[in-house]
């Protein structure tokens, strides 16, 4: 097969570039480095496999030849990120989208769309199935992200209905692994990046809210069945064991043996009390679940971190 990565730069987008070449596949890697790191593709350079594209996706989008498959993961993913990009936030999630999409159909691919666990806003329904239709806040700030991702979700239900396009939508959870940047903003990246330079971690509000974390390798096995043989329907791919991030930070400061102190800062404008998969369906479709456990995941993550962070 031949296919196009959108934010092929970014954490997952690379990640699963590897994935795709290392199957024989060739792949087209875009993304307008916004929030993406092009040192994530740096070992790609000379892959005879591969392509990078500097591009925008919220504009047309050319690629010459033919394409089997579309795998749209261009978006700022992170609070910090979307709330310093709000409106191309919302413009990748809903003119990106339209654009990949687009670009699909005219090549005949078949397209898979990144979403997230965030379509279920500060969830009411717990844990999440896939039937669960959220509880988002569309004028907070989180709301650039999460409508985005949700209009993103309908538009590519569309080009299914109205075009038959073969069309996935994966909601992906909270994802840690090598690769995230240290100023990232995400909990695990912060964390580590603390625990490792000595500074006090930061816990927002009282740390009582819950994430359930995945390894990047098992995301992107799920997010590979997912595309070689799932349905239409979204499909949540995520690791169901939950933390309290104050049992995040303990399980960090273990691993890396830091002296950090534990701090609480202002808790952010409708950060999700609670959050976990139900990940019925990806076992039951793709025979697929996480295998990865939060200690071996964050061994990986940290020895990553301890090689570019001083
Ligand atoms: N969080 C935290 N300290 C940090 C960064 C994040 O306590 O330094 C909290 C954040 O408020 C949220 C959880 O950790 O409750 C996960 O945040 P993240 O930004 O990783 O992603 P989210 O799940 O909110 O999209």
């Amino acid at each position: 097969m031949r296919v196009l990565v959108t934010g092929a730069a970014g954490f997952l987008g690379s990640h699963l570039c590897d994935r795709l070449l290392a199957q024989g596949h060739r792949v087209v890697g875009m993304d307008n480095v916004l929030t993406g790191n092009p040192a994530n593709l740096a070992h790609l350079k000379d892959h005879p496999q591969f392509q990078y594209v500097l591009h925008d996706v919220t504009n047309f989008i050319e690629v010459q030849g033919p394409l089997d498959g579309v795998l749209h993961f261009a978006s700022p993913a992170s609070p910090v990120d979307y709330l310093e990009f709000p409106i191309q936030t919302l413009k990748v999630g809903s003119l990106g989208t339209h654009k990949a999409l687009g670009l699909a159909k005219a090549k005949g691919a078949r397209f898979l769309l990144a979403s997230t666990s965030e379509v279920y806003g500060d969830p009411l329904v717990h844990p999440q199935p896939e039937s669960y239709w959220g509880n988002v806040n569309p004028v907070g700030p989180r709301g650039v992200y999460d409508e985005a991702k949700r209009f993103a979700e309908a538009m590519t239900m569309a080009y299914h209905r109205y075009h038959k396009l073969d069309t996935r939508i994966v909601r992906i959870f909270n994802t840690y692994g090598p690769r995230m940047r240290p100023r990232d903003g995400r909990v695990v990246s912060n964390f580590i990046v603390q625990a490792l330079k000595g500074e006090p971690l930061t816990v927002y509000g009282d740390g009582s809210q819950t994430r359930s974390f995945c390894y990047v390798d098992d995301l992107i096995e799920g997010i590979v069945r997912l595309f070689e043989r799932g349905g239409p329907e979204p499909t949540n791919i995520g690791n169901p064991n939950e933390f309290t991030v104050r049992q995040l930070a303990e399980v960090v400061l273990r691993l890396t043996g830091s002296r950090s102190p534990v701090v609480e800062r202002p808790l952010p404008t409708d950060d999700p009390k609670v959050r976990q998969p139900d990940i019925t369906r990806a076992r039951e479709v793709l025979g697929w679940e996480p295998q990865v456990p939060l200690e071996a995941g964050l061994r990986r993550t940290i020895e990553y971190f301890h090689g570019i962070v001083r």
